[in-house]
């Protein structure tokens, strides 16, 4: 631990953008309630093999702890040794022995013993006064308490009592954490691990969040309370900053205030080029709470609902009823602007509590048993979740899109379980459409880009997943900081994937969004006006940001620029005509006047 009261200044990965000033609030280092409750015999086995995954997780997270440290310059050696303390702990040591003894002795559960195996030892250290032993019986309690973390996993929110205005401080967020976080309590969040695009990420930037992760001796650094600056567009954290630094921010962040305020003046201006092309903007939805930030920046529509929500932090799965009532609540609140709901997309890095240990594990979860694939190979589950959007769909414009095709014959098993829930819901005499919702498919895998042709004859929509298609296009796990930066969505071989599905839909004259991060990253609103789109949907933060761009460009000048970007095979040259940005392209000959 550096010196208290000097700055610690760090630079890790830049997650989401803004800036976040506030007392530090570490997690794990608050007590957490622990439940207590008797097993019947029947009950110990299963209960002892609840222990074990919580062990191999536990176990799987100080790997990657410790791999993050080796990477590290200068100064890793202490925190590895650590890790490697606490991970052999973790095998046939006291305290694991003695929790299992006491599960099956005492018949409780994992996690009491477990509180119980800590004080134990604890106590034990203390007696023997020894300043060596009392290091050792923090470990105990530091290795103790990450299991009764993954023990809980589903029953416990970890930022039910931070103080409001802090920055969470963690060795990772998952998607299901940034779901429990209020970004009015919470402005920012720093972690050990994490890459920029994972699904965190993305819920960061649709709740406002400043973060910042990929920082390995983060824990070690700051305690409690101590003032944190996060500079998410650099991906810096500033700890215990020094006066000037402090008041910089702070002017910093009251003109971002004024600057966002300002492009909110534009929620009800169209969304028009100069030259009279219409861009469709829309929303991202990760929670049914943006959609009220969606509303007031003049969305048309929402162009991705993504449903895991209704699928985290809880111990069992939504039945089509509560569906229904869900997206029912958000087709209402749309009051006649259309809606596409993305069928569940969980597997790989999206994990969902409720399915429990049910879907195993993939040795390569982003290649393995995800999105459709679970839905065809689970067909409730699929059938549940299409007759909760038929039905929805009877209160509004509805859309179905489904995640993760690779191929025509997907497309084709999907329509066919939805033309069986249509006849079910007849017989049913349940409230329907006129007409069953289109569906589309994610174009997000760079062999549904490349079939896109035959693709578009059997869908009625595409939306393009440019995270994924990212992801699977150079082989980059999106989730991973030690290959962020090789992570990029302009990369020539990803811009052609996007030209030639833009391209394959305007043929078969099929509707075609774009709905991954770029969509909402100004710089690139030419570049995908350029290459064939009119339909863009990002997280509504960023929409009137968007919308002052397209709304001071002309088409013409967007086709020359994106095709200046096309003739590019490097992706450094793309970058540096990124940066410079359109003006230096001609202006159209003719111009056309928009209204207003
Ligand atoms: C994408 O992959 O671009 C996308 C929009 O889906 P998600 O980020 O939810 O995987
Ligand atoms: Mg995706």
């Amino acid at each position: 631990m550096k010196n208290k009261a000097e700055t610690y200044t760090v630079k890790g990965v830049s997650v989401s953008p803004g800036i976040a000033i506030g007392p530090a609030y570490i997690i794990g280092q608050h007590g957490v309630p622990v439940p207590e409750y008797a097993l019947k015999e029947d009950e110990i086995e299963k209960e002892l093999k609840r222990l074990q995954n919580a062990i191999s997780k536990t176990q799987r997270q100080l790997t990657q702890l410790k791999q993050k440290a080796e990477g590290m310059a200068t100064g890793s050696e202490d925190i590895i040794l650590l890790l490697d303390a606490y991970k052999g702990m973790l095998a046939g040591s006291r305290l694991i022995r003695g929790t299992e003894e006491m599960i099956r002795n005492d018949r409780v559960n994992a996690e009491f013993a477990l509180q119980r195996q800590i004080a134990a030892i604890k106590a034990s250290f203390a007696e023997m006064d020894d300043p060596y032993l009392a290091a050792r019986a923090d470990d105990v309690g530091e290795v103790g308490s990450r299991l009764i973390r993954h023990l809980l996993q589903q029953h416990y929110n970890p930022f039910a009592d931070v103080e409001p205005g802090s920055i969470v401080i963690a060795d990772e967020v998952t998607p299901a954490d940034a779901a429990l976080m209020n970004p009015h309590d919470i402005p920012g969040f720093a972690t050990v691990l994490g890459g920029a695009e994972s699904h965190a990420a993305v819920m960061a930037r649709a709740l406002g969040m400043a973060s910042v992760a990929g920082m390995p001796d983060l824990m070690h650094n700051i305690q409690n309370g101590d003032t944190v600056i996060l500079d998410g567009r650099e991906g810096l954290l500033i700890a215990r900053p020094d006066s000037a630094t402090l008041q910089n921010y702070k002017q910093e962040l009251a003109r971002k205030v004024r600057e966002d305020r300002k492009l909110m003046g534009l929620a009800d201006k169209p969304s028009i080029t100069t030259d009279g092309t219409v861009i469709t903007l829309q929303a991202n939805l990760e929670l049914p709470r943006d959609l009220d930030m969606a509303l007031e920046v003049g969305a048309a529509g929402v162009g991705l609902l993504r449903t895991e929500f209704m699928f985290m932090n809880r111990p069992s799965l939504p039945d089509e009823d509560e569906q229904y009532e869900a997206l029912k609540k958000i087709v209402q609140q749309l009051d006649g602007k259309p809606l596409t709901v993305r069928t569940l997309d969980v597997g790989g890095e999206k994990l969902a509590t409720a399915f429990g240990e049910s879907l195993g594990e993939s040795v390569n979860p982003a290649l393995g048993l995800r999105a459709i694939r679970i839905g065809l190979r689970e067909p409730k589950l699929l059938e549940t979740q299409l007759a909760a959007i038929v039905r929805a769909a009877a209160h509004g414009p509805v859309r179905i899109l489904i995640p993760m095709v690779s191929s025509v014959g997907q497309i084709r098993q999907v329509r066919e379980h939805l033309m069986q829930v249509e006849r079910r819901l007849h017989r049913r005499g349940v409230k329907m459409p006129s007409h069953l919702p289109p569906l589309g498919a994610m174009i997000e895998i760079p062999s549904a880009a490349l079939s896109a042709d035959a693709l578009a004859r059997v869908c009625d929509f595409f939306a393009i997943g440019s995270n994924d298609l990212t992801q699977y296009t150079l082989a980059i796990d999106r989730g991973d900081d030690r290959v962020a930066e090789l992570y990029d969505p302009y990369h020539p071989a990803v811009l052609r994937l996007i030209q030639f599905t833009a391209a394959a839909g305007w043929r078969a004259n099929i509707p075609v969004s774009l709905c991954g991060e770029i969509a909402g990253d100004r710089r690139a609103t030419a570049l995908l006006l350029g290459l064939g789109l009119r339909e863009l949907s990002m997280g509504a933060l960023r929409l009137p940001a968007v919308k002052q761009e397209i709304r001071n460009m002309g088409m013409q000048k967007a086709s020359r620029f994106a095709e200046r970007i096309m003739s590019c095979s490097e992706d450094a040259d793309i970058h540096d005509l990124i940066r410079k940005g359109i003006e230096e392209y001609e202006e159209p000959a003719k111009v056309v006047r928009r209204k207003s």
